[in-house]
């Protein structure tokens, strides 16, 4: 018996992680016609673990799907912002973020998807992508040792970070590749690590996270999620995993490290296009993190968001010079909606990079002095950015 249930879909949904999920109920939600839709993805989306420290801001990710006790971790009231000389600055704001037990969110979207109609297929690797002579798209899906060619009118390209699927491939040559300012991420699970269960906490300092920063997120009161993300040029030199270790043997010498895991982040907003001939790029593929707090999970269901709707108009197009017209504004839907402030974020990248550790600490010493009902995240970046009138400059990026 054949293993998909079509040789030929309206719509293939290539990666099953927030974007690709979200896409899939997406499309399936709006459509007026029944459509035919596959998602495949390379591994299961609940299988553990899953490379990602789980934060999210409450407010903005229950817009996009309803949040359940469970499959979230754990409420928060803030965040502490911990300069080099370990100066703790607490920022209060009552149920502002979740962490969530992301391999658990996967598998309610994927069941989601599954009862609106769409076809999974987990544990399928999408191993070439290549354009039919009808103009249609034709993908190679390998299953264990079975090989099956599919054919597609759409693609959405929710890969993850890197260009897996559209590199090389003719007409696609302009797309963004997923990889833009592309950085190293590490985290170990650990114990015996003093943490607060409601606050994550941020860590700035040159010897440890130059040019990025490290966390401690909770998990479950017992573990914690402690990790960082570093400039380009610092973990040249700073191996990610060693250097990790090296701060938690130095700064929690009662640490138990777990298990130890990490990933890539593409942390700059790119100006290529996401779109073309009918393939529509979404989350980290389309390079939509947030380049300075390196959060990708709510632009992940805000991208593919967008990749369902201009998937959909794109079906119902009547010419190719209106589905041109669609591909080119799956680009401008994004900048309008997030994508121009990342870019903003990414020019002022540099700037913050180049904050030094006393200028941290100066500033984290100034804001601990403010009572915590006065500290907000404009004044806390305002302190960190004003003790450098330099910096200020390098950051105008920000403001203008
Ligand atoms: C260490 C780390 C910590 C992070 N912490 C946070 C955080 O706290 N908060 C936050 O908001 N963001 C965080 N992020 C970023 C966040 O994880 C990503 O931005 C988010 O997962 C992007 O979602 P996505 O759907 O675009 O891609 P992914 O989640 O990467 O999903 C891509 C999917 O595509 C599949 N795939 C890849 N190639 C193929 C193929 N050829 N065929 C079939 N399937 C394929 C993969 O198996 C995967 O399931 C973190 C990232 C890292 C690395």
């Amino acid at each position: 018996m054949a293993r998909y249930l079509k040789e030929k879909y309206d719509v293939i949904i290539c990666g099953a992680g927030p974007a690709g999920l979200y896409a899939a109920n997406c499309l399936q939600k709006a459509s007026a016609d029944p459509i035919s839709v596959l998602l495949v993805d390379k591994k299961s989306p609940w299988k553990e673990p899953v490379a990602c420290a789980e934060a999210v801001s409450r407010k903005i990710f229950s817009r996009y799907w309803t949040p359940k006790e469970e499959w979230v971790r754990g409420h928060l009231d803030g965040v502490y912002f911990t300069s080099p000389d370990m100066t703790r600055v607490e920022y209060f704001q009552a149920d502002c973020g979740l962490i969530l037990n992301r391999a658990a969110f996967h598998h309610e979207m994927a069941d989601k998807a599954a009862e609106l109609g769409v076809e999974c297929h987990f544990e399928d690797t999408v191993e070439k992508l290549s354009r039919a002579k009808n103009g249609h798209w034709k993908l190679k899906i390998r299953s264990g040792k079975e090989e099956s060619e599919l054919e597609t009118r759409v693609v959405i390209d929710a890969t993850g970070p890197g260009a897996k699927i559209t590199r090389h491939v003719p007409g696609l040559e302009a797309l963004e590749t997923g990889d833009f300012d592309q950085e190293a991420a590490v985290f170990a699970i650990a114990t015996g690590i003093p943490h607060s269960r409601r606050h994550i906490e941020l860590l700035f300092g040159e010897r440890y996270f130059a040019g990025g920063y490290g966390w401690v997120f909770p998990r479950d009161g017992e573990t914690v999620n402690v990790g960082l993300v570093g400039g380009r040029k610092f973990l040249k030199t700073h191996p990610p995993r060693s250097t990790l270790e090296k701060f938690i043997r130095e700064a929690y010498p009662d640490a138990k490290i777990l298990a130890f895991h990490g990933g890539a982040i593409p942390c700059g907003q790119s100006e290529h296009p996401t779109a073309a001939y009918g393939v529509f790029k979404a989350g980290d593929s389309a390079s939509t993190v947030n380049p300075i707090s390196r959060s990708g999970i709510v632009e992940a269901l805000k991208s593919g968001k967008i990749a369902a709707e201009c998937a959909l108009q794109w079906l119902s197009a009547s010419s190719e010079e209106e589905r041109r017209e669609i591909e080119n504004s799956a680009y401008t839907r994004w900048m309008k909606i997030q994508g121009k402030t990342h870019l903003n974020y990414h020019r002022g990248k540099d700037g913050f990079a180049s904050v030094s550790d006393e200028q941290f600490n100066k500033a984290a010493h100034r804001l601990a002095s403010i009572p915590v009902h006065k500290r907000s995240i404009f004044r806390i970046f305002w302190a960190v950015l004003s003790s450098s009138p330099s910096i200020l400059w390098k950051m105008k990026s920000f403001f203008i």
